[in-house]
């Protein structure tokens, strides 16, 4: 069984809580850690865990709202930490000794009750990685941080049966937006977020492989509306927008059932 809860999600910060559990085994992943210490313990704690419950982290890239706590939070708890050898750079080659597992696209990673297997996606990030983690039954799709759907995200997430997934903006709020035009730019470019509509048409394409639930994430505060992410993602799965869970900044989502 997956279980899956988002602590926060957008530019103010990234964390995910993916639970796996196999009879007695539990094991909790981190998926991105980009709040403070503190924010994070707070947040663990009304999601009913504390830090040392946390078995690993994964860490999808470089950027400031995905790090965070995360060096901090590993050498303090002697938590494994997981991440791709261009992220670790980009960090600026941290010593964690045992605790870093460097992995790849492609390449499965046993955690636990949970098998993870990330993969490559278009972001200007050094080495961005998303994942999908399954417990042998059921699989989670993590996408969030990516220009757009290229055919090997695709066939990543083909049998998850719940995606969270990035809707960062609509273009026509982004465009009309105070955002310097480099900026602009770069949101929409083909290495940066995707906007609601994108994310739609990776919710059909998926659906067509088992998808049955979508959760919204990254909205940009300034560039997005939570009714505008919803009906994008309804219209892909033919449910309604009221079915469609947000993430958001404040406190991410509850607790769902991949
Ligand atoms: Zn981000
Ligand atoms: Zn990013």
């Amino acid at each position: 069984m997956i279980r899956f809860k988002s602590l926060g999600s957008g530019s103010t910060g990234n964390a995910t809580v993916v639970q796996a559990r196999d009879g007695a085994q539990v094991t909790h992943l981190l998926v991105d850690c980009g709040l403070g210490i503190r924010q994070l313990e707070t947040r663990l704690g009304r999601a009913g865990m504390l830090a040392e419950q946390i078995d690993a982290i994964f860490i999808t890239h470089e950027h400031a709202d995905h790090i965070g706590c995360a060096a901090q939070l590993a050498v303090r708890e002697r938590i494994p930490i997981y991440m791709s050898q261009g992220t670790h750079v980009a960090i600026g080659q941290p010593d964690f000794g045992a605790l870093l597992h460097l992995v790849y696209d492609c390449v499965t990673v046993d955690i636990g009750a949970m098998q993870v297997r990330p993969f490559t996606v278009p972001h200007d990030a050094r080495e961005p990685l998303q994942l999908s983690c399954t417990d042998g039954a059921t699989r989670l799709g993590v996408l969030t941080d990516l220009g757009h759907a290229s055919d090997h995200v695709l066939e990543q997430l083909a049998g998850c049966a719940t995606v969270l997934l990035e809707c960062n903006h609509d273009p026509e709020m982004l465009a009309a937006s105070t955002y310097p035009p480099f900026l602009k730019r770069r949101v929409a470019g083909a290495w940066g977020h995707l906007a609601n509509e994108a994310a739609g048409a990776i919710a059909r394409a998926l659906r067509a492989t088992g998808l049955k639930q979508v959760v919204a994430a990254h909205l940009s505060e300034q560039n997005n509306r939570p009714d505008l992410a919803r009906s994008a993602l309804a219209a892909a799965l033919e449910c309604q927008p009221g079915d469609i869970a947000v993430a958001d900044g404040a406190s991410g989502c509850g607790w769902l059932d991949a």
